[in-house]
């Protein structure tokens, strides 16, 4: 039997500052999209029972601590994702010990494993011919960069560097374990740049966005059915990377200004949508009909006019995707996106 390691998937540290001219897309669907994987003679290369157990170190993330839980969380993001029939389940590993050739998946703290990046997934994998085709992933390793500073609060906006978010790194981690490549043509938490398309809505929810689904469907795809629109305060700056999206720090009352806005269409299908727009709880507009085909995300732009009557403060400037209530979704806690930065009106 032939087997492959694959170093393939260090995080890297670097956040390249190359805010090039924001691409706006029309208000419309963005179009194709599409994850990345490893094939076997054009077989996609999984988990051939779409399952897996992972061993989380308890040296170095001990059981029923903050780290614990947060690998458990996003490991339950992958396996919620629905029209993908894929689980993680979990296991400990309590020996301190690691081998990336045991057969056992681990994840642990390590000093030199990472190098210089963020996190690395050691992934091992067979792909033989032997009277057929034969493929599938054998070993995933995940080894977090003990030489960095972690958060495992909650994402901050105005830090988009160390220290770096636990949830977010183990989400992406997560992905390539599963079987995912990085995807640097669109938003996606495979972006090879932390931190990636960044957490979704108002609770900053680490969630494989549109793209991250598009992949894991397609590794595990199943029947199951999936309505969820989210809102995002990144946009794409880059290949590979991401930014806040604009929105003005001050603004005189009656003045007109510009938002930049961002969501995902995390269904399995084509949704149509309508967005309302609000300085604080104060409705400014609306945008009926959005929509996106399943797994788009797009960044769009947006006028709106500060109503001469607003008292002058700060405000938070905020969107919300269907701000009717119109659709039934599998998380309405995702809808609201604050502006990253708040207004303040004069
Ligand atoms: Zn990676």
């Amino acid at each position: 039997m032939k087997t492959f390691i694959s170093h393939l998937t260090p995080l890297s540290r670097a956040v390249a500052a190359c805010f090039t001219a924001s691409t706006l897309l029309a208000l419309s669907a963005p179009g194709a999209m599409a994850a990345s994987w490893q094939e076997c003679n054009g077989n996609k290369i999984r988990w051939n029972n779409s399952w897996t157990n992972m061993y989380i170190s308890t040296t170095s993330f001990p059981a029923g601590s903050v780290w614990d839980s947060k690998l458990q969380n996003a490991m339950w993001h992958w396996n919620n994702v629905k029209g993908a029939g894929f689980n993680f389940y979990v296991g400990r590993d309590t020996d301190g010990t690691h081998s990336n050739s045991n057969g056992v998946n681990e994840i642990y703290l390590h000093g030199s494993e990472a190098g210089g990046a963020l996190a690395v997934t050691f992934s091992r994998y067979h792909c033989y011919w032997l009277f057929g085709w034969h493929y599938g992933r054998d070993e995933a390793d995940i080894a977090f960069n003990s030489n960095l500073a972690w958060s495992t609060g909650a994402f901050n906006y105005a830090n988009l560097g160390s220290p770096y978010s636990f949830e977010g790194v183990s989400l992406h981690e997560l992905g390539h374990a599963l079987g995912l490549g990085h995807e640097d043509r669109w938003m996606s938490n495979m972006n090879s740049y932390y931190p990636n398309s960044g957490p979704l809505g108002q609770f900053k929810e680490w969630d494989p966005i549109g793209d991250d689904r598009i992949g894991v469907r397609s590794l595990y795809p199943d029947a199951t059915a999936e309505t969820d629109v989210a809102g995002s305060a990144f946009k794409r700056t880059g290949a590979g990377t991401s930014g806040l999206v604009s929105s003005p720090l001050s603004a005189a009352r009656g003045s007109t200004i510009n938002i930049e806005f961002t969501f995902s269409n995390l269904s399995t299908a084509t949704k149509t949508f309508n967005i309302g727009f609000y300085l604080g709880g104060i409705l400014l507009g609306t945008n009926t009909g959005a929509w996106g085909s399943a797994g788009a995300t797009g960044t769009f732009s947006r006028a709106l006019t500060i109503p001469a009557w607003v008292a002058p403060g700060v405000y938070n400037l905020n969107f919300k995707v269907d701000y009717d209530g119109a659709m039934g979704e599998a998380n309405e806690g995702n809808n609201t996106q604050p502006m990253p930065r708040n207004i303040t009106i004069y």
